[in-house]
């Protein structure tokens, strides 16, 4: 028996999402090309623009399709080229990457961002052409940003508010309008649909501050050229139609379920950002003194897929920056392993889960001693 415990990694694909996409795959026309194969195609690419829009609350014409969710961020932060930008210490690194001289906003030790470090550094700034990053919801902790207040600074001193809200859609409500949201970055394979497509949502008010990074035939407003992947497209719209329905809230239960038997059969092992609103799918568990990497092998070996907290990329473990904002105690910040639920759990699941744990912490604790 496997199971799979890595929904923010990849979101299984939603079965319906296959059917619609296998469905599609003989349109043969060009979305460009005026003929009826053409228009064909177009037309479900603009039926996915608005499904999407909707899903976030914002115009179909603000839609701009690219290859996931690391270009939409890279195009957003295009964006900020001279402008005097702030970017949360907890960003994924396909923000964090793009602008070395960036500010960084730190987080409490709870997570959250701090609004007065933001506040005052935004007052206090001389430039009249700000650029804020901030996620709605943390990959590694599920800890969620409080929006609201961070768009109301951001208004309040004109600066551009840029969301990476890859880890939000399905999980809590995002509306790019009641926010006053001017970027917004969504991933389709983190809902239920394929990979390799996302999409960078683009305010009226900062369209002409956005500058393509792949020009070509004029495709997407001019701001993403290249012939547009229509399948693709297609299952993302389908994914975000679902997730509109999808109930990740229901995974609360399990998810604290999981956290209340490992806290109580394993010593030293403490749930990160417990008392943070968090989505309801996440659990963040670090161990002290034992390797992340190590759980997450001997995990699989078990059949049990879940994610290191550590940023892993190629297969590499490394320390997690996320933690380390959050001056997480040094025994603890290379031992955390992510949960992301995809459905609830029965009780069997959950028991076998955390007797699995306990059992490999256990042992990795044992042989740590004896090599010392
Ligand atoms: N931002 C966040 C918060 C993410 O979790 C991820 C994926 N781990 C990305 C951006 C990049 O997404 P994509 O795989 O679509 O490029």
């Amino acid at each position: 028996m496997s199971l799979y415990l890595d929904y923010n990694a990849s979101a299984p694909i939603i079965s319906d999402v296959i059917e619609i996409m296998n469905n599609s795959i003989d349109i043969i026309g060009n979305p460009s090309s005026i003929h009826s194969s053409g228009r064909k195609a177009k037309k479900a690419i603009e039926d996915s623009r608005e499904i999407i829009a909707e899903t976030i609350d914002t115009n179909p014409k603000n839609i701009i399709f690219t290859s996931g969710a690391t270009e939409a961020n890279t195009l957003a932060l295009n964006c900020s080229k001279e402008m005097t930008t702030f970017i949360s210490s907890i960003e994924h690194d396909s923000v964090l990457k793009q602008k070395t001289n960036a500010n960084i906003i730190p987080v409490t030790s709870e997570g959250i961002v701090n609004l007065e470090f933001l506040e005052n550094n935004l007052k206090n700034i001389s430039s009249e052409n700000l650029f804020v990053s901030i996620m709605a919801v943390n990959n590694e902790t599920g800890i969620i940003q409080p929006l609201e207040e961070i768009s109301r600074i951001c208004k309040k001193y004109n600066a551009i508010f840029h969301v990476d809200a890859v880890q939000a859609i399905g999980r809590i409500s995002i509306s790019m309008n009641n926010f006053n949201i001017d970027l917004l970055t969504v991933s389709s394979h983190k809902i239920g649909g394929p990979k390799g497509i996302g999409c960078l949502a683009v305010s009226d008010k900062v369209y002409t501050s956005l500058s393509p990074i792949i020009m070509g035939g004029g495709q997407e407003r001019g701001f993403r050229g290249g012939t547009e992947a229509v399948s693709q497209i297609i299952g993302f719209g389908a994914a975000a139609k679902y997730s509109q329905r999808l109930k990740l809230c229901n995974t609360l239960n399990s998810r604290d379920l999981i956290e209340e038997a490992v806290v109580s059969m394993i010593p030293n092992s403490i749930i990160i950002g417990k008392n943070s609103p968090r989505v309801a799918n996440t659990s963040l568990i670090a161990f002290k003194d034992i390797s992340a990497e190590s759980l997450v092998i001997a995990l699989d070996i078990e059949g049990y897929e879940v994610s290191s907290g550590s940023a892993c990329s190629s297969g590499k473990v490394s320390e997690s920056h996320v933690l380390r904002a959050m001056s997480l105690d040094e025994s603890l910040i290379k031992g955390a392993i992510r949960v992301s639920l995809t459905r609830s759990l029965n009780n069997n699941e959950i028991l076998s889960f955390c007797t699995i744990l306990k059992r490999i912490v256990n042992q990795i604790s044992k042989k740590k001693k004896f090599i010392k």
